[in-house]
């Protein structure tokens, strides 16, 4: 897979780019990511790439001209119209449902915004999709569009050192991962679960399942709802309920 990031700030993406496994990743050919200075596209004489935004207001804004040719050659190079992400608080939230989405095409690009932003018009003509990584508003995308390619280029094959790493981790399924212990047994007074120590596969399988409810229930029932449940992951969130609600009650007595 290939990803194409369209920034101000081209150094700011490849520091973090290069580094671990996703730096490892792009040594390995397992994914292409470039990341493209949009002004080196602008017709500007000063270079510039933004201007103040029509009827006033605080800041500037990313103009269109720049950021329209920078697409346009990635495109040409691509030999095709390449999906065009645009990270803005304003767009839809990401989660791991998406990430999965966006892994399987074979080309994407993203958009970084600057400023107070870019020209909607910009938006109208060329970018497919809005994605957000959370309610609150950051100085630029550089971080978003790190945190997009992050999350997609770890699900590709071969990234992990295992390919089903991922499939156990939180959200894949839609519930939170159990909690993990190493070495020392013993720290600070607390032991790791003896369980785990039993070398019996399926009681650990079923812990973990059970740990992986009860923590999605009490931290984020709102996702608990889509996630797919056995017979025996329904019958123990309903003891775990009675056992929560009669704690409560032998609390208020
Ligand atoms: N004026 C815009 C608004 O109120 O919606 C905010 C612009 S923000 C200061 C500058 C750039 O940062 C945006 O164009 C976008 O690319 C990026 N950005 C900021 N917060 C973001 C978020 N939560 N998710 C994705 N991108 C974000």
């Amino acid at each position: 897979m290939r990803i194409d990031i369209l920034t101000l700030f081209p150094e700011m993406c490849e520091s973090v780019l290069c580094e671990s496994i996703i730096g490892r990743a792009r040594e390995n050919g397992l994914v292409e990511i470039s990341c493209t200075n949009i002004r080196d596209y602008t017709k500007d004489k000063h270079k510039r790439v933004d201007d103040a935004p029509y009827g006033g207001g605080m800041g500037m804004l990313m103009q269109t001209q720049p950021i329209f040719d920078c697409y346009t050659d990635i495109c040409e190079r691509a030999g095709r119209k390449v999906h065009l992400i645009y990270m803005s608080p304003q767009g839809k939230v990401l989660n791991q449902e998406k990430v999965k989405e966006l892994s399987k095409y074979e080309n994407i690009a993203i958009l970084c915004g600057h400023y107070e932003g870019v020209d909607e018009r910009l938006i109208e003509e060329i970018v497919d999709e809005e994605i957000s990584i959370g309610d609150y508003v950051l100085t630029g995308g550089e971080l978003p569009a790190l945190i997009l390619a992050d999350s997609i280029s770890r699900m590709l094959p071969g990234v992990l050192s295992n390919d089903e790493a991922f499939t156990k981790e939180s959200h894949y399924e839609g519930l939170l991962e159990y909690p993990q212990y190493t070495r020392p047994y013993e720290w600070h007074g607390r032991q790791v679960p003896d369980i785990l120590l039993s070398g019996h596969h399926a009681n650990i399988e079923r812990f973990r399942r059970e740990e992986s409810l009860k923590r999605t229930y009490m931290r984020r029932p709102d996702i608990l709802s889509k996630a797919q449940l056995s017979k025996a992951d329904i019958e123990y969130l309903r003891k775990l309920k009675e056992k929560i609600k009669s704690e409560k009650e032998d609390k208020s007595e």
